[in-house]
């Protein structure tokens, strides 16, 4: 029991094959080992967000960072970003624009619901954008905002489409090609199911052609001209890369793809179902507008007179542990990831083991329920 299952809303558990590419020997970050990792990861990369051409690029650090590469190697000094925002990461965009001088307006919607794609649709008829900026899936809300729907209103617009999927890439679907997405940025720690320690963003075509009409743009670690020659040959160097962080990424994206994208996603839906109805079974609601609801983590109400530090420190000794609520919903609500590598029986582990946690902080008796709910799902 000194190992916790992670369920966290990222980073996410790691399993014993990407934690065993982890431990191999720290090699030479320009020698012929690393560069074939890195090669290999940069090409699982395109085919895990759908793009066949542009330029994938890895770099130590994280989400956060990754949002900084693709808004200031994108933003030219008389144009304006939107962003949409649905909760805590995506006004983390808008703060990344002021602290960079980018002009910017941010759209929000109300946490719990995203932004509808016909509020996106009269926002670029109002004014002239360079770039619009969407979240994907909100951590702090659990809202998975329609990307598909905002391509479609941005679909010959002229507009550049940045869709951070920290959250999100690679448990479900963003296709860059077919829908027109010129940058998805991203983290290893999530749905990856690899250890923290990269930023991960893949630029477009268009969205390469962008950065190259820059002059100059306000970063110097960010700026991707400065890595485009490590990705294309990385024997090369700009700055020492996380070597033991990238060859497990580059075994992450292999056991994804083995598993396959369709089967990935459709995989996480069926989680997604199995944990909710588990947690309605145990009376349970959820924060998130249910046509919102994100299949890589849940955003829980706590039932009246259930304390936050209680149940969490409760699930903790029950072998599980969730994240608290972010902002406003903090001591409201729980949140639960359920992305990655996780299995079915880690999720009716930890259904059974909420049951007993909830049941020893006054909440209500489970008795096996929510793990019936959810092995109707899994195993119907
Ligand atoms: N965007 C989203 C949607 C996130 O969930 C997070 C992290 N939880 C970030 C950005 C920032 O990522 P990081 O913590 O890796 O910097």
């Amino acid at each position: 029991m000194s190992h916790k299952l992670l369920l966290i809303p990222g980073p996410s558990p790691v399993v014993p094959r990407i934690l065993d590419a982890l431990a191999r020997p720290t090699v030479s970050h320009v020698g012929a080992d690393m560069a074939a990792d890195v090669r290999l990861a940069l090409d699982n990369l395109k085919k895990i967000v759908f793009c066949a051409s542009g330029e994938p690029f890895l770099i130590a650090g994280a989400g956060t960072l990754s949002m900084e590469v693709a808004l200031l190697n994108l933003v030219g000094r008389d144009e304006r970003v939107l962003v949409l925002s649905q909760g805590y990461f995506g006004d983390r965009m808008g703060e990344i624009c002021e602290s960079f001088g980018l002009a910017f307006d941010i759209l929000r919607s109300p946490w719990g619901e995203v932004v509808p794609a016909d509020s996106l649709a009269r926002a670029i008829q109002a004014k002239p954008y360079g770039l619009v900026a969407v979240t994907h899936v909100d951590t702090s809300t659990g809202g998975c905002a329609p990307v598909r729907a905002y391509a479609e209103v941005l679909r010959d617009s002229g507009i550049l489409y940045v869709v951070d999927g920290v959250c999100a890439t690679g448990g479900v679907e963003e296709r860059m090609d077919d829908w027109g997405i010129d940058v998805v940025l991203t983290a290893a720690q999530k749905c990856f199911g690899a250890p923290p320690g990269l930023a991960v963003d893949v630029f477009s075509e268009r969205a390469m052609a962008q950065r190259r009409g820059l002059p100059s743009v306000p970063a110097y670690y960010a700026d991707i001209l400065r890595w485009l020659p490590i990705m294309k040959e990385p024997t090369k160097y700009f700055s020492t890369p996380g070597v033991n962080e990238m060859r497990a990424f580059a075994e992450a994206t292999k056991v994804m793809l083995e598993e396959g994208m369709e089967s990935r996603f459709t995989r996480h839906a069926l989680y997604a179902e199995a944990v909710r109805a588990g947690l309605e079974a145990l009376g349970f609601s959820f924060f998130t507008r249910r046509d919102c609801w994100a299949d890589t983590l849940s955003v829980v109400n706590y039932p009246e007179g259930v304390d936050d530090k209680a149940f969490r420190a409760a699930y903790f000794e029950n072998g599980c542990v969730v994240a608290g609520g972010l902002g406003a919903t903090a001591g409201k609500v729980f949140r639960m990831g359920h992305m990655g590598n996780l299995t079915a029986d880690e999720i009716l582990f930890a259904l059974e083991a909420m049951e007993r946690a909830l049941e020893s902080v006054g909440g209500a008796a489970g008795r096996g329920a929510s793990v019936r709910a959810a092995e109707r799902v899994l195993r119907p």
